[in-house]
């Protein structure tokens, strides 16, 4: 039966959900409503279900559960909300609530028990550095790889590897764990996540790297945004794409139309919009152009904050409709692997016949070697 909780994560908030006009002007571009069509299921829903939850005016059954679940945390909400509130901070710290009441979606635990047991969410029992056949050893550079690459979309930690050895870089893997954005987004406890990120900073000082970079965008979100409001940092972090940006790169021309996704991890939330961009403009003959929404104006791949795992159908249809977007294009360029696998499922839905790639698989055959 559904109950009231006691919500003490969503108390520190309580002055901005209270500040909600409920003007709607979020309803405009949440890629949830889109799919759901529902009040509930945009930002000011949220906040008004968060702040009964907080009120114990309204319990949390199974409707409430899934309205603050199926938010992607995408924040696009935030930029067109006109009170400033920081959406994502609430949805995140109302999870946070139901977590530590005992309300964890079932496909969410898996997710968790796995990261916790095994150091990734997909339950894998090799490590990153042994599945993609490499070693770790001591470096000036690190390459974190990140879950899904690793394991999931394996060509674009590949492309990465494959491009720093053409580029002659003393670059080492660091062999994680899990970096803890899959916990954080759910909503497990702040202690657990700590834990996670002073084995990776240390993983990573160990091999002695002064500079770290990543191919996943949430991984670098991560290390960039959360990782410093808990442990110390003491290398330098960037995004594969701001690296290579700033190299002398010479790449072989590509005849093709191309068009980039932002993934709302290395976009709105870590102001990456230019480094991508740069390094496209650079392929010979590719004629870029960018989407209807492009920077901070990108529609969302419908996969983050849990989506995919949970609502699967609701994050495929958000998926196709980005997917829809690019269909002038040959290829659809993105900077994040669980984009890719995301939209390639959104692409399953949708009539567009444009291919879909990460940046490094694009350009990994065009670097001259
Ligand atoms: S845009 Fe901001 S103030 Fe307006 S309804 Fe949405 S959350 Fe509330
Ligand atoms: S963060 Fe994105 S999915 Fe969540 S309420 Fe805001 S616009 Fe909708």
């Amino acid at each position: 039966m559904a109950s009231y909780i006691d919500a003490n994560h969503l108390k520190d908030v309580r002055h901005a959900m209270m500040t909600c006009t409920y003007c709607g002007f979020c309803k405009s571009v949440c890629p949830v409503y889109e799919g759901i069509g529902w009040d509930s299921s945009v930002a000011r829903g949220r906040i008004i279900l968060a702040y009964g939850m907080l009120n114990k005016d309204i319990p949390a059954d199974q409707s409430v559960v899934d309205n603050i679940y199926q938010c992607t945390t995408c924040k696009d909400c935030e930029r067109r909300c006109p009170s400033g509130i920081e959406v994502v901070e609430i949805v995140e710290r109302a999870r946070r609530d139901l977590v530590a009441n005992d309300l964890m979606l079932p496909k969410h635990r898996k997710l968790v028990e796995s990261t916790l047991e095994h150091g990734n969410p997909y339950g894998e029992r090799v490590g990153v550095a042994a599945t993609l056949g490499e070693k770790k050893h001591s470096a000036s550079l690190g390459y974190f790889v990140g879950c899904t690459s690793a394991y999931r979309n394996r060509s674009i930690a590949e492309a990465t590897i494959s491009i720093l050895s053409k580029l002659g870089e003393d670059f080492t893997v660091v062999d994680e764990e899990c970096c803890g954005s899959v916990l954080q987004r759910i909503g497990v406890d702040d202690g657990a996540i700590e834990e996670i990120m002073e084995r990776n900073v240390r993983s990573a000082v160990d091999l002695g790297v002064e500079e770290v970079v990543f191919s996943c965008a949430g991984c670098y979100r991560m290390f960039k945004e959360e990782y410093p409001k808990f442990v110390d940092v003491p290398f330098k972090v960037r995004h594969i794409s701001e690296f290579l940006a700033d190299k002398d790169i010479k790449l072989k021309s590509l005849d093709k139309k191309i068009t980039y996704h932002d993934p709302c991890h290395l976009g709105r939330h870590s102001g990456i919009y230019d480094a991508p961009r740069r390094l496209l403009s650079r392929i010979p003959e590719a004629r870029f152009q960018e989407m209807q929404h492009n920077r901070d104006t990108a529609l969302c791949c419908g996969g983050g904050g849990g989506v995919r795992s949970a609502y699967p159908d609701l994050s495929a249809k958000v998926a196709a409709r980005r997917v829809d977007e690019a269909a002038f294009a040959d290829v659809l360029v993105t900077t994040c692997p669980f984009c890719v696998s995301n939209l390639r499922v959104g692409k399953e839905k949708s009539s567009s016949p444009v291919e879909i790639k990460d940046l490094v698989e694009l350009i990994e055959p065009l670097v001259e070697g």
